[in-house]
């Protein structure tokens, strides 16, 4: 806490602010010097226990960023739009990660000071092992946690490397530095899922244990579309992981932060425990969304309840209207 600074990640965060604007870097900057809590970020990596899966992990992962990427082909391959993103498909099943959306590129994703040329970005998600994060906070976790940043980090390369010699620009994105765009907002925008209390994405098939790295790039890609299980009202009728967070950092309620209502987590009272956990997680181990095999069935339990009230509704103006 000594190396905390004077301005609060809340208010860097845009919480409380009206009006839109686009995000500032709280954290995991490429370069720590640049950001009001660069001291603690350095701190985290400082903390590391001495440990070997933390440094073998670490190497791993830096074989997968130090990677070359193909030149770009001289004849763009032609594709119809849909066409372009099915062909993601062939990542999913040969298990390079567990999914795959496309989203127009926006401006208010990108980091204020920061810009994004290109049309696309690719989203793709690899999940943690389950047993691993049930375990946080603690090594195995934390350990499961770079393992899965390296597998993002080789999806987004591979994906890259792929339209590159398919005569298309493209340049992969890996966190938790990221270093140009917020990776949660357009992981939403394309189908990931919604919006969790503790301030994950949780999608259908994953919960929130899972990790996400992009691909920006100007092939015709067809977007793939929002979605909407309920989760948002789930969340309001549940408080696991408000409960279970040792610092209490998760609002009960959504807060105002850059002109949208959302959930929101306080930066300033997760970050200690989260440095001091080497990355805690509890958050989304609790999540009952993120239980194997749990989300599916929990989404259809949604989806039919949403279609009773529909019917219920439907029935209910009938009656009205005669
Ligand atoms: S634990 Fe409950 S409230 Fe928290 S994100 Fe998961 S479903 Fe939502
Ligand atoms: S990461 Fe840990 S400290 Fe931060 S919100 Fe989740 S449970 Fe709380």
């Amino acid at each position: 806490m000594a190396l905390a600074p004077a301005v609060s990640g809340n208010t860097i965060n845009g919480l409380g602010e009206a009006a839109r604007r686009r995000p500032r870097m709280v954290y995991w900057a490429p370069d720590p010097d640049t950001i009001a809590h660069g001291a603690m970020q350095r701190w985290f990596y400082s903390a590391t226990p001495p440990d070997p899966r933390f440094s073998e992990m670490r190497a791993w992962r830096q074989t997968i960023y130090d990677m070359p990427l193909p030149a770009v082909a001289a004849a763009p391959a032609q594709r119809a739009p849909q066409d372009w993103t099915a062909a993601l498909d062939r990542f999913v099943a040969e298990g390079l990660c567990e999914k795959a959306g496309v989203a127009e590129m926006r401006e208010d994703w990108v980091y204020e000071g920061e810009s994004v040329a290109e049309s696309r970005i690719i989203m793709l998600g690899v999940q943690h092992e389950h047993g691993a994060i049930a375990e946080a906070p603690g090594i195995p976790a934390a350990v499961e946690v770079l393992r899965q940043y390296g597998r993002a980090a080789l999806a987004a390369k591979t994906v890259a490397g792929w339209l590159r010699e398919q005569g298309w620009a493209a340049e992969p994105v890996s966190g938790p530095m990221t270093g140009t765009v917020a990776m949660i907002p357009p992981a939403l925008a394309c189908g990931f899922g919604e919006l969790g209390k503790h301030g994950s994405i949780i999608d259908r098939d994953m919960g929130a244990s899972f990790r996400l790295a992009a691909v920006l790039t100007d092939a015709p890609f067809a977007p793939t579309p929002p979605v909407d299980h309920g989760i948002d009202a789930f969340c309001a009728a549940c408080r696991i992981c408000e409960d279970a967070c040792p610092p209490q950092a998760i609002f009960p309620e959504k807060q105002t932060v850059r002109g949208e209502r959302k959930w929101y987590v306080d930066f300033d009272r997760c970050l200690p425990f989260f440095n001091e956990t080497q990355g805690c997680a509890i958050c989304i181990a609790v999540c009952p969304w993120s239980r194997p095999g749990v989300g599916p069935n929990l989404a259809e339990k949604l989806a039919r309840r949403a279609a009773r009230m529909g019917d219920q509704g439907a029935s209910e103006r009938r009656k009205t209207e005669t």
